[in-house]
C-alpha cells in the first residue's frame, strides 16, 4: 500500500476573514502592537504570510524556526500567524504558553492527506517499520511517528535507520521520492500526499523559466512537483548543478544573502518571495509559478489578526498524551543532523 492520493484542493466553504465585521483602519498594525503587548503576547508570521502580516510580526520565519523561538520566548501568549499543524507543533514544544492562530480554518493540504487512523492502518501492514513523519503533519499523526524531519534533515534522518529495518514515509511524496532517490534504499515506502500549492509548480514551468532565465540560479523546495525536474536539468548539464538549490524555505532567505546571483527562479509558495526581497533587494527573484499561493496560509488577515490579539481567539490546544508522544518525535528530528526549518 502506498497511500491514498488526497485530491488537491483549496480551502472550501470559507470565506477568508469573515468572521470579522470590518476591515481595519489605517493604524491597523500599531494597534494589533499594542494589543498584543498588553497581551504578554509574541507575534510570528510563517514566510508564506501576505506581506503585511510579516511586516507586523516579531519574527518571520520557518515552521521550525518559529516554533523553536516560540519555546525560548518569555511571552506567556504565542499568535502564530500560519497553518494550523504548525501552531500545533508550537504547543507541542511549548505547552504552558498560551498559543492563538488567528484563523483556525487554515488547514494544510499536505498534513490533511493522512490521517492518525489511516497511519495506524499502514503501520499494521508493516509491523516494525519506523515511521518518519514530515513536520507538515497533526498532533495526532506526530503521536503515531517514531522521528519527524524537516525538508533539510529529511536525507539524513531516513540514513540513521539501520538498513534491514522497513521506512515508512509521510505525507509528501515528493519529498519522499527525493529521499529515496538520494539514499537508494528499496525497503522505504512513501505515502502519495501532496500539497496542492506545490504539487502545481510542475517540471515544465521550471524548465521553460530556466530557458528563458539561463544565468538566473534556482531556488526549489523538495515539496514541489518540480523538484525532480530541477535535479534532472542539474544532472543533465542543462544547468549547472551548482545553480540548483533545493532548500527549505529558511534555507532559501540564507541562501539569498550568500549568493552573488542577479537573478534567482523561485519555486514554491508566492509569499516567500517578500522575505527574500528584504533579505536581498539587489536580486531580482522570480516566482517559477506566480500562481503558486496557499489559500489556507492567507486566511491569516489583518482583520482577524486584530481580533486574535483583541479577543484571545482562536485558543490551540494538544491533548497533552499527544503531545508528550509527539514531542519525543519532534525532539529525535532536532537531534538529527541540521533540521533546518521545514516549510
Ligand atoms: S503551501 Fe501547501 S504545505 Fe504549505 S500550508 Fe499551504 S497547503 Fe500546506
Amino acid at each position: 500500500m502506498t497511500g491514498t492520493l488526497t485530491t488537491a484542493s483549496e480551502p472550501s466553504g470559507v470565506d477568508p476573514g469573515d468572521a470579522v465585521d470590518a476591515p481595519p483602519g489605517p493604524g491597523w498594525a500599531e494597534e494589533v502592537r499594542a494589543l498584543a503587548r498588553r497581551r504578554d503576547a509574541v507575534l510570528l508570521a510563517h514566510n508564506y504570510q501576505l506581506p503585511a502580516i510579516q511586516d507586523v510580526a516579531d519574527h518571520v520565519g520557518d515552521s521550525l524556526a518559529l516554533s523553536r523561538i516560540a519555546a525560548a520566548s518569555s511571552a506567556s501568549t504565542i499568535v502564530f500567524c500560519g497553518v494550523h499543524f504548525m501552531a500545533e507543533t508550537a504547543k507541542i514544544l511549548a505547552p504552558d504558553k498560551t498559543v492563538l492562530i488567528p484563523d483556525a480554518r487554515a488547514g494544510c493540504s499536505l498534513a490533511d492527506s493522512i490521517t492518525a487512523e489511516q497511519l495506524r492502518g499502514w503501520k499494521a501492514e508493516h509491523p516494525g517499520a519506523v515511521v518518519v513523519s514530515y513536520v507538515n503533519t497533526t498532533a495526532a499523526v506526530k503521536a503515531e511517528t517514531d522521528v519527524c524531519c524537516t525538508s533539510s534533515n529529511a536525507v539524513e534522518v531516513v540514513a540513521s535507520i539501520p538498513r534491514d529495518r522497513e521506512v515508512l514515509f509521510l505525507p509528501d511524496q515528493f519529498l519522499g521520492a527525493h529521499v529515496r532517490r538520494e539514499l537508494g534504499r528499496e525497503n522505504m515506502h512513501v505515502w502519495a500526499g501532496e500539497c496542492h500549492v506545490h504539487a502545481g509548480i510542475n517540471g515544465r514551468q521550471l524548465t521553460d523559466q530556466a530557458a528563458a532565465h539561463p544565468d538566473a540560479e534556482l531556488f526549489v523546495h523538495p515539496e514541489c512537483g518540480c523538484a525532480t525536474s530541477a535535479l534532472y536539468l542539474a544532472g543533465s548539464g542543462a544547468v549547472p548543478a551548482d545553480r540548483v538549490k533545493i532548500l527549505s524555505t529558511g534555507g532559501m532567505v540564507d541562501a539569498a544573502r550568500a549568493t552573488g546571483a542577479k537573478e534567482v527562479l523561485v519555486a514554491t509558495e508566492v509569499g516567500m518571495l517578500h522575505q527574500l526581497r528584504r533579505a536581498a533587494p539587489e536580486i531580482d527573484f522570480r516566482a517559477v509559478n506566480d500562481r503558486a499561493s496557499c489559500g489556507y496560509m492567507k486566511m491569516i488577515t489583518p482583520e482577524a489578526l486584530l481580533r486574535s490579539v483583541r479577543e484571545g481567539t482562536d485558543e490551540v490546544h494538544v491533548d497533552p498524551d499527544l503531545a508528550g508522544r509527539g514531542q519525543a518525535a519532534v525532539q529525535r528530528m532536532i537531534e538529527i543532523g541540521n533540521p533546518g526549518g521545514g516549510e
